[in-house]
């Protein structure tokens, strides 16, 4: 499943084609992706101009000039595809194989300017909403989701408040959405490593009793910050690269440090762990046991 910084990067290479692009023409080759399509969706988008192309967490927010946002989620397995001037893109890294069956083209927008965004997803657990813009803080899609890692509300405090007095694994705590929302398995597990706590370490020992950050949480939320961002930065050069066609393996997983490296030696400085491999709420975690603590 796409994480956020995968999403972000998707966005990014969205951007120059559909921000302040007007929707000419929308194919919606199917009736439902996860859950139904919006009733006229192509109605309602069509002749609308993109004021933003915005994110959420994993979801992708364009601002229509109709006032409704069009909210949209890659799911397990979608991707976007841009072509235009005969060039054709795919923004962003995917961990999974990118399907290249033009059946699974579901949502095809013709924008303006000539360009054609097509939205493929051969499991189908993506999804397109329309949410007007002033009903988005009730959506419930997005309502319980925590601060945005990147963000300035999400620091040391903050996470620590969150995690006072909690009994569950740090792991469990920063896979919760409402605690901090986007992250997943993947880097929850590399900026724990970052930060050399443990994933089993109980999520409370980060805060005083009164709910104070301690050195542990500035730590984790300094990795948190990191890893993003060198995952978006590595997903934004592949951007450049616009005869990119396929789904090739994302560059930044060239960059993991215990992710799916069971076995191999910890790359912490002076270390001589091993990464290891133990499941935590029915998600694989990777570790290392000597300098995660
Ligand atoms: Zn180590």
């Amino acid at each position: 499943m796409p994480e956020l910084p995968e999403v972000e990067t998707v966005r990014r290479g969205l951007q120059p084609v559909m921000e302040g692009e007007r929707f000419a023409k929308v194919e919606a080759r199917r009736r439902d992706l996860r859950w139904p399509l919006p009733k006229d969706f192509a109605a309602r988008l069509e002749g609308k101009t993109i004021a933003g192309l915005g994110r959420r967490a994993k979801y992708l927010l364009a601002d229509l000039s109709s006032g409704d946002v069009l909210v949209m989620h890659l799911g397990m397995s979608g991707s976007f595809r841009v072509l235009r001037d005969d060039k054709e893109a795919v923004p962003g890294n995917y961990h999974h194989e990118r399907s290249k069956h033009l059946a699974h083209d579901h949502v095809i927008f013709h924008m303006g300017n000539g360009a054609i965004v097509a939205f493929n997803d051969p499991r189908r657990f993506g999804s397109m909403k329309l949410v007007p813009r002033a009903k988005l803080d009730q959506e419930p899609l997005l309502r319980a989701l925590g601060p945005e890692p990147l963000g300035n509300e999400f620091d040391a405090a903050m996470l620590a408040r969150a995690c006072k007095g909690k009994k569950t694994s740090l792991k469990a705590a920063l896979s919760d959405q409402k605690i901090v929302a986007g992250l997943g398995n993947i880097y929850v597990c590399e900026a724990l490593h970052r930060a050399r706590l443990s994933p089993r370490r109980r999520a409370s020992t980060i805060a005083t009793k009164s709910g104070a950050p301690n050195e542990r949480a500035e730590k984790l939320v300094e990795a948190i910050k990191a890893v993003l961002a060198d995952a978006i930065e590595a997903g934004g050069s592949s951007l450049r690269d616009h005869r990119r066609t396929d789904g090739e393996l994302g560059l930044f997983q060239h960059n993991f440090r215990v992710y799916d490296r069971v076995g191999k030696p910890c790359p912490t400085p002076g270390c001589n762990g091993t990464i290891k491999r133990v499941v935590q709420t029915g998600r694989s975690t990777f570790f290392c046991p000597v300098c995660q603590k």
